[in-house]
Parts: C-alpha cells; structure tokens; sequence
C-alpha cells in the first residue's frame, strides 16, 4: 500500500487553457495516508471521475504531480500504478463460478495455488459469498455480482490503492446500507488504502474516515464527518452534507457586529468578522441548532412543518428569508408567529461562500 500525494495537480481537456472554466480541476494538493478510508464526494460534473483517472494513470494531468510514496508516477500506464477498482456495474465472468472470478486476479499474478486458496477463502468469508463459491457467477443477483467485484477488488494483497467509482448504484436500495456498513469492516480488517467516489452523502460519510468534498472542479473541504457537519468551510459544503442543509443568510458587517436584515447575530468567528468586509456576507447555521426562543429572538413566521420521524422539519421566516428549524420530537411547534435563537457556537460567518477562518 502506498501513501499518495497530489501535488499542485490541474487537468484541462483542451489545449491552452487560459480562462478558470477550461480547467475540469482546477489546482489541488492533496495527501492520502497510507491504509486510510477517503471519499470523494460532490455533485455530477464537478470532477471527481478526472481526479479518479489522473490517480489509475488512464488520464495523465496537464500540471503537477502525483505521488506514491515518494515515487512520481504522474506519467506512469494504468499497469504499473497497481491499483485495483471497482466500478459502478460488475465486472465479472458469468461463465466462471465465484471462486474462479475471485482467484482470477491472483492467478495472473502467478500467485502460488495455496495461497491463492487461502485468500479466495478469507475474502469470500468477509463477503459471505462462502455458500455460493463453486455456483456459476452468471446466475447470481446484480448485489452478488457486485459483492464479487467488490472481492476481486479486495483479494489482492499487493495493489497501492483500491478506488470505488460508485460501486453501489446497482445495489437494491434496501441492501444498499448492508453493503455500505459491510466495506466499513472490510476497511477495517484489511486496511489499505481505500477511495471511494460518490456524489451521495450517507455513502461517504458512513464509508470514510476522512471525505474529500469537491465542487466546480475544485477541492472545498477536506475533513472527517464531524468536521463536515460542524465547520463547513464552504457554504456549499453546508448546503450539501446535512439533511436538510445548513441555512445560509445573507448578511451585512454593522457597527463590528454581523447582522441579518437589522438583526444582530452572534458568529462563532466574531474576532475575525472584518476579514469578511469588502465580500457577500452570509451567516450559516444548521436547522440543528435553531431552537424556538421567548421574546427577544428572531421574530418568524411559522410555515410548513414536515414529519421526519425522529424530528420534524419547520419552515420559518423572516422578512421573507427561508430558515428550517429542526425540532426533536416530543417538542412543541409554534403555531402562527415565533422567535428563534440560533446557538453561537455553531452559527458561521462567511465571506464570497468561504468561512470566515
Ligand atoms: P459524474 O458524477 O457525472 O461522472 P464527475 O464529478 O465525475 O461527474 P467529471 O466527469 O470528472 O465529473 O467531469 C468534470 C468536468 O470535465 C465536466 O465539466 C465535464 O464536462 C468535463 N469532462 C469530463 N470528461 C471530459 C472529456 N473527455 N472531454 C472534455 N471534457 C470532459
């Protein structure tokens, strides 16, 4: 297993790049531990398969390096990166059984018979596919055909890296969280470094330890779940991990102070609110940490109210400005009019969309 390094990496696709909107990923540095869980996470388009293909060698990048270990291989082919994917559908041999698509990997790798045995067993144990390893992979499920991958994946003990591109679009929703809980273990038992693309947010939270989130071609946050939740660096972050997302206002810089249509609100980042003056000011607080206050809160209008099972979502608002309320339950929803408090030390300053840091 190796560390990998992304150092001051850009790709474009056309020649001469020259306006921001020509690089599909604009410059990153990165530094992947070895035997660490990562996911990179955003939406379609912002270049997470580029990123992908820069580190399996099937693209070579337009600027900077990429690392394993302390070697460059930046401009090495697909093969001589060793690394082992697993892809969005199956790939497998239907005419084979479980066991031949298992070994395969390993036998072109002249691995010796015994061992070859010995690590189809140990895999197929941690996939419970054990039960079905001398049945034709053609008639299994697309989530057995998948679980195989998965293993093919798993089985060999000398790749760098093994990379996920979506491995779970396939699955039946109700296995999904199976599957997704069952790659957590396996990450823990075997311990290499394992990437796992996604644009869905359960999967890379529940799969990382740390999550790589992108957007427009560009790194927004590096953290762990917790960070992702509590500190979004980016306001995109905050509007895309959570359910609902982090409500966003937009703000202004009044007498030292950081207000929200005439409102005072006190930031978490107050020492450092004139950072954010020349710039769009938001203020950023999950639905989490909005609470109904007695008077001298914000003063709202009580709208929708969705049931979420253990909480109910409310749709609040000030002066016309949407902010969601997330009440556990048991607890007591305004009718009509209300006030909210927001918890200072979770409401956020921002500045051009970036925290205030
Ligand atoms: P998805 O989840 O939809 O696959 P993604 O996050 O993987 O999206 P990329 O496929 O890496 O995103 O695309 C990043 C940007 O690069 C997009 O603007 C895309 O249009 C562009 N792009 C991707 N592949 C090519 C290509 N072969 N030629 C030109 N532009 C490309």
């Amino acid at each position: 297993m190796a560390r990998i390094t992304i150092d001051r990496l850009r790709h474009a696709y056309g020649a001469a790049p020259q306006k921001p909107e020509d690089w599909a990923l604009k410059e990153m540095s990165l530094e992947w531990e070895d035997g660490g869980a990562y996911a990179l996470l955003g939406p379609s388009g912002c270049g997470k398969t580029t990123l992908l293909n820069l580190i399996s060698g099937l693209l070579h990048p337009t600027e900077g390096r990429i690392l394993f270990d302390d070697r460059d291989v930046s401009n090495a082919s697909p093969e001589d990166r060793n690394i082992a994917q697993v892809f969005q559908f199956p790939v497998i041999y239907d005419t084979m059984t479980v066991y031949d698509n298992l070994a395969f990997p390993l036998r072109n790798r002249k691995v010796a018979p015994d061992e070859i045995d010995r690590r189809v067993r140990e895999i197929a144990g941690m996939l419970d596919l054990e039960a079905s390893l001398m049945n034709r992979a053609s008639g299994l499920t697309a989530d057995g055909k998948q679980k195989i991958s998965l293993g093919r994946g798993l089985v060999r003990s000398d790749v760098n890296v093994i990379m996920f591109d979506e491995p779970l679009t396939v699955i039946d929703p109700h296995l999904k969280w199976v599957l997704r809980s069952k790659l957590k273990e396996l990450h823990h038992r075997v311990k290499r470094t394992m990437i796992y693309v996604t644009h869905d947010q359960t999967e890379a939270l529940t799969f990382a330890d740390r999550v790589v989130v992108m957007n427009n071609g560009e790194v927004v946050q590096v953290g762990t779940p917790i960070e992702l939740f509590e500190r979004p660096a980016h306001t995109f972050v905050g509007h895309f991990i959570g359910s609902p997302g982090m409500n966003v206002l937009p703000a202004a810089l009044e007498n030292g102070g950081v207000s929200f249509m005439g409102s005072r609100i006190e930031v978490i980042e107050q020492d450092r609110a004139e950072a954010a003056v020349g710039g769009r000011v938001e203020v950023g607080i999950r639905p989490e940490f909005v609470s109904f206050a007695g008077h001298g809160g914000l003063a709202v209008d009580i709208g929708k109210v969705t049931d979420a099972g253990r909480f109910r979502i409310v749709e609040a608002r000030h002066q016309g400005h949407l902010i969601r309320v997330l009440v556990p339950e048991g607890m007591a929803v305004p009718a009509g009019g209300a006030h909210l408090r927001f918890d200072r030390q979770h409401t956020h300053l921002y500045r051009d969309g970036w925290l205030v840091a």
